[in-house]
């Protein structure tokens, strides 16, 4: 390949290797307990679940792992994503701070997560495996390991949360395309789904019940494994390529971020881009304030214990020490479906726990808001969960405006928002409604905690 072709395709701009923080931190994060015996599991306990070279990634506190080269070769056709500075927004606010942003709704599913699907489908493929089963709440997930799926040869079927299933027909669309299977929320298919049906027939589902579902089949099933789209360590090291590139790409602007934002369900994207700017903290003090977003009407990392607690609701999946809401836990109705889940990554629960990081919530209003604006400045409509990132950057703006301060602003802007245009036109009119959690609920689902000896 002549060097100007290189140069075109990004070639050596897509990175070799994963950054993974376990090397930097100052203290290791608690250990993963076992759903029956509540004492530390090993690599073995999780082998029914996942391929072992995924298990060693999310126990490795090697500071580099390699990314395969079937896995780079599939990343070129997206990646290096964009890093653009958003002039037209910061033109619109009067702000003195200069404004850049990543823009991982490129990917064919338009947003981070073919980062983490592509990686996990090679791996499986490796160990043989020749079905996979996920849950997804909004489908970003779905649509990502469906076509991360398509490509390694891989039956991938998907447990989808009911009330998306009926309200997202076109995501459900994109995963049949990609020739993946996709039922509905609590289904008949799995004890924990027909469990949750006999006692509530009408459950609209959700995140912790489709992955009690999915589980259940691969745990049962020899030649299924199980796929987790956020949360778990390895799924957050695959996504740390949006934050070595954002650094390079800074580089090349002559410029170093002050503050580095991300929206957080499970905490995979914010991770993605905020991972490697940390790492660099811990290691050379280059200072930088990181800030986690989140909605005020599931609010893990603002009102959350820090507590051990299961993933899924039918306790199924080993207990990791997190900011939870609790696995009862049902948010009231809002948007940003992939920032429904009760949990926090327990990485990014242990950097909040050690000061790394500080974490805000916001209504949806505010957010779409956000998020109109950037479209019409930047023309991307960016997705529900990303709106808000884009508050976030726009107050941090806003702010530097009153204090005269000209700081240097990057956010991720985790996926586009072409498949939420019904909350779209619902924020335009006026349907949208900024509900808050219900204080009572949540007591009552943080009283139901597991009892842990190690704590
Ligand atoms: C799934 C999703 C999220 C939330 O997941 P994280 O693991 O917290 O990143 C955010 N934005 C988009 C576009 C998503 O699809």
């Amino acid at each position: 390949m002549s060097e100007q072709n290189k140069y075109i395709l990004g070639e050596d701009r897509i990175p070799r290797e994963w950054y993974n923080i376990a090397a930097d931190l100052p203290a290791p994060p608690p250990p993963v307990l076992h759903p029956a015996t509540g004492a530390p599991i090993g690599p073995d306990d999780l082998a029914p679940l996942f391929p072992m070279a995924l298990i060693g990634q999310e126990v490795s506190t090697e500071r580099h792992i390699e990314i395969p080269d079937p896995v780079r070769d599939i990343y070129r056709m997206w990646r290096p994503t964009p890093l653009h500075r958003a002039r037209g927004l910061e033109k619109a606010l009067g702000t003195t701070a200069r404004i850049f942003y990543k823009n991982e709704g490129v990917s064919p599913a338009g947003s981070h997560k073919p980062n983490t699907a592509v990686a996990q489908a090679f791996y499986n493929k490796q160990a043989g495996v020749t079905k996979l089963s996920t849950e997804t709440g909004a489908g970003q997930w779905g649509s990502s390991l469906a076509f991360a799926g398509a490509l390694f040869g891989l039956e991938v079927k998907v447990y989808m949360v009911r009330v998306s299933y009926q309200q997202k027909p076109y995501r459900r669309a994109l995963m049949e395309t990609y020739g993946a299977k996709c039922v509905a929320s609590p289904s008949t298919e799995t004890d924990s789904g027909r469990a949750v049906l006999a006692a509530h027939p009408d459950s609209p589902g959700s995140l912790g019940i489709a992955i009690s579902e999915a589980v259940e089949v691969a745990a049962k099933n020899a030649d299924t494994k199980y796929a987790l789209g956020s949360v778990l360590n390895h799924v957050l090291l695959h996504q740390t390529v949006i934050g070595i590139e954002a650094i390079e790409q800074m580089e090349q602007a002559d410029a170093y971020p002050d503050v580095v934002i991300g929206c957080a369900g499970g905490g995979s994207n914010f991770a993605g881009i905020a991972f490697p700017f940390i790492g660099k903290k811990l290691r050379d003090k280059t200072d930088v304030r990181v800030i986690a977003v989140e909605p005020a009407a599931c609010p893990t990392l603002t009102r959350g214990a820090y507590a051990f607690d299961f993933g899924d609701t039918a306790h199924l999946t080993p207990m990791v020490k997190m900011h939870t809401l609790g696995s009862e836990f049902i948010p009231p109705g809002f948007h940003a479906g992939g920032l429904r889940y009760h949990g926090m990554s327990p990485l990014v629960s242990h950097c909040k726990e050690l000061g790394l990081i500080e974490a805000r919530a916001y209504h949806q209003n505010p957010c779409f808001e956000a998020g109109v604006l950037f479209a019409r400045t930047e023309g991307i409509v960016p997705a529900p969960e990303s709106n808000h990132a884009v508050r976030a950057a726009i107050d941090e703006a806003l702010k530097a405006r009153e204090e005269g301060a000209s700081p240097t602003i990057l956010f991720n802007l985790s996926g586009h928002g072409h498949f939420d245009m019904q909350a779209y036109t619902d924020y335009f009119a006026g349907k949208l409604e900024d509900l808050d959690y219900d204080p009572k609920a949540l007591e009552d689902s943080l009283a139901h905690l597991p009892k842990v000896a190690a704590e």
